[in-house]
C-alpha cells in the first residue's frame, strides 16, 4: 500500500466538496470511507470523472441514520445514494460478491469490514484504486503502474474474472479504446479463452458496451473484437461483419449513428438493420444508420439542385452525419474534390435559407384548403409536388408562382376556387 504521508497523490485529487463531506462525516461515525473505482482512475488520469462513488465499512442502515436526504437506490446491494442540495452521490458498503451463478451475476452478495475484499472484487486493476484525505491512494493491485503503463489487468486471475461475469471482457474492451490501453496478455489470451460466456451476456449490455468503445477516442479497437474471435460472441450477425471492410478511426466525429454506420456501411442497409436490430439497439438510431448506410454508397452530386435534394430527404443533423462520414471514408462514389464542393454548396443553400422541406414551402396545406381542395392525400400529393419544384428550382419557392403551377398541374381542378 502507498504511504500516504509520502504520497503527493494524497494532495491532489480533486474531490469534489460535497463528496468530501459525505466521507468526513462518515469518518466522524467511526467509519472508513473512501472515492473509489472510475473516479480515482479517471482523476490519476487528469480526466474528470462523471461521478464520485463512495465506498464505505457502514451498512446502508447506518449511512441512512447518518444522512438527512438519503434515496435507497440498490440496498440489497448495499448502496445508498446520499442527496447533497442536488448533488447525488452513491454510497456502497464494502461487500464481497458470493458465487456467480450465470455468467453474470453474484448469487448473493454479503457485505464486509474490510476494504480490500471490495476492491478484489473490482474488474480490473485501474478500476481497483481508493482514495480519501485520510488515507491517501490505496492501490493493493498496481493499478497506478498499469495506469502509467497504459495497461488493462485483471484484478487476479484473469480465468477466473471472466469466468465470473463475461460483461468484463467488453469491459476489459472498451476500456481499451476509452483510454488507448493495451490489454495484458494473460488478461487478453483468458477473454480469448472465454469469449463464449458472452451468449450469457444480455444483448443490450452487450450494445452498450459496443457502443461506448465505438464512441471512444479509439474506435479503431474494435478490430481487437475480430481478431480475438469475440464477434461472433457479440451476436450472430455481427459476426457475420468482414473485418476488412471496417474502417473506423478517432477522426470520425464521435456521434453514436455515424460511428455505427462507419463499422456497418459495407453492409446492405438489410445486413446493418439485422445487427442494430439483434443488439437491440433503438428504431430511432437504427433509422439513422440505415439512411447513412444507403446514402454512402450514393453520389450526392456537385449541383445545387441534387443537394437541395439530398437534404430534403433526411433531418438536418443527419445530413450533417453523411457528410461528415463521406469526409473520414475512403471508398465513396465522391472524389475529396466533389466533397469539397458539395460542402461549399450546402453553406450557400442554407446561408440562403433554401426551402428543403415542406414546412418551408411558400404555400401550406392550409393555403390549398382555402383553395377548396378536400383535406386528405391529395394534398400531401400537392404540396409534394411543388415541393420538387422548388427543389429543383429555388426561384419558384413563391406564393403566386407555387398557384400558378398548381393550377396549370389541374391539381386544383374540381375545387372551389375562392381566391
Ligand atoms: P465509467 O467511466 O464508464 O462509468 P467506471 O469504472 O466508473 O467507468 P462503472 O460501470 O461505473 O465503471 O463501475 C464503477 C466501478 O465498479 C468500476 O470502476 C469497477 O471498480 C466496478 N465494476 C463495475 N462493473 C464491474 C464488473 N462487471 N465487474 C467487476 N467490477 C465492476
Ligand atoms: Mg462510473
Amino acid at each position: 500500500m502507498t504511504n500516504p504521508d509520502t504520497d503527493p497523490l494524497k494532495l491532489c485529487l480533486p474531490i469534489p466538496p460535497q463528496a468530501e463531506y459525505i466521507i468526513e462525516k462518515l469518518e466522524e461515525n467511526g467509519f472508513e470511507a473512501c472515492v473509489v473505482g472510475g473516479c480515482v482512475r479517471d482523476s490519476l488520469l487528469g480526466r474528470k470523472p462523471g461521478d464520485w462513488d463512495i465506498t464505505t465499512r457502514a451498512v446502508p442502515e447506518q449511512v441512512k441514520a447518518i444522512f438527512g436526504r438519503t434515496i435507497d437506490t440498490g440496498i440489497a446491494h448495499g448502496t445508498v445514494t446520499v442527496m447533497r442540495g442536488k448533488e447525488a452521490y452513491e454510497v456502497t458498503t464494502y461487500r464481497i460478491d458470493g458465487e456467480y451463478e450465470d455468467g453474470r451475476h453474484p448469487k448473493n452478495v454479503a457485505f464486509t469490514p474490510y476494504l480490500e475484499e471490495d476492491l478484489k472484487r473490482r474488474d480490473f486493476t485501474i478500476n481497483a484504486m481508493a482514495y480519501s484525505r485520510r488515507a491517501g491512494l490505496i492501490d493493493l493491485f498496481d493499478g497506478k503502474t498499469d495506469l502509467r503503463e497504459g495497461r488493462i489487468r485483471c484484478v487476479g486471475n484473469p480465468l477466473d474474472r471472466f469466468g465470473e461475469d463475461a460483461l468484463r471482457i467488453l469491459r476489459a474492451l472498451r476500456f481499451s479504446a476509452q483510454l488507448g490501453f493495451e490489454i495484458e496478455e494473460e488478461t487478453r489470451e483468458a477473454l480469448k479463452t472465454l469469449a463464449p460466456n458472452l451468449a450469457r451476456v444480455s444483448k443490450e449490455r452487450i450494445h452498450t458496451e459496443m457502443t461506448k468503445l465505438l464512441m471512444s477516442p479509439h474506435p479503431e479497437c474494435i478490430h481487437r473484437v475480430f481478431e480475438y474471435g469475440i464477434a461472433p460472441w457479440i451476436s450472430k450477425t455481427f459476426g457475420e461483419i468482414n473485418p476488412r471492410d471496417v474502417w473506423i478511426t478517432g477522426d470520425f466525429p464521435p456521434r453514436i449513428p455515424l460511428r455505427w454506420a462507419a463499422l456497418l456501411c459495407h453492409e446492405t442497409e438489410e445486413a446493418a438493420q439485422a445487427v442494430l436490430k439483434e443488439l437491440k439497439m433503438d428504431n430511432d438510431t437504427i433509422g439513422r444508420v440505415k439512411l447513412l448506410v444507403r446514402w454512402r454508397q450514393r453520389p450526392v452530386g456537385t449541383e445545387e439542385k441534387l443537394i437541395r435534394k439530398t437534404m430534403s430527404q433526411m433531418p438536418e443533423d443527419a445530413y450533417d452525419d453523411l457528410l461528415a462520414l463521406k469526409q473520414c471514408l475512403r471508398d465513396i462514389p465522391e472524389s475529396r474534390e466533389d466533397l469539397a464542393e458539395i460542402s461549399r454548396l450546402t453553406c450557400l443553400i442554407r446561408g440562403r435559407g433554401d426551402c428543403v422541406r415542406l414546412k418551408d414551402l411558400a404555400v401550406t396545406g392550409d393555403d390549398l384548403v382555402t383553395l377548396g381542395m378536400r383535406p386528405g392525400k391529395a394534398i400531401g400529393q400537392a404540396l409534394n409536388m411543388l415541393l420538387e419544384l422548388v427543389l429543383e428550382d429555388r426561384e419558384k419557392n413563391d406564393r403566386n408562382t407555387l398557384l400558378a403551377e398548381l393550377a396549370s398541374s389541374g391539381c386544383l381542378c374540381g375545387a372551389d376556387s375562392k381566391t
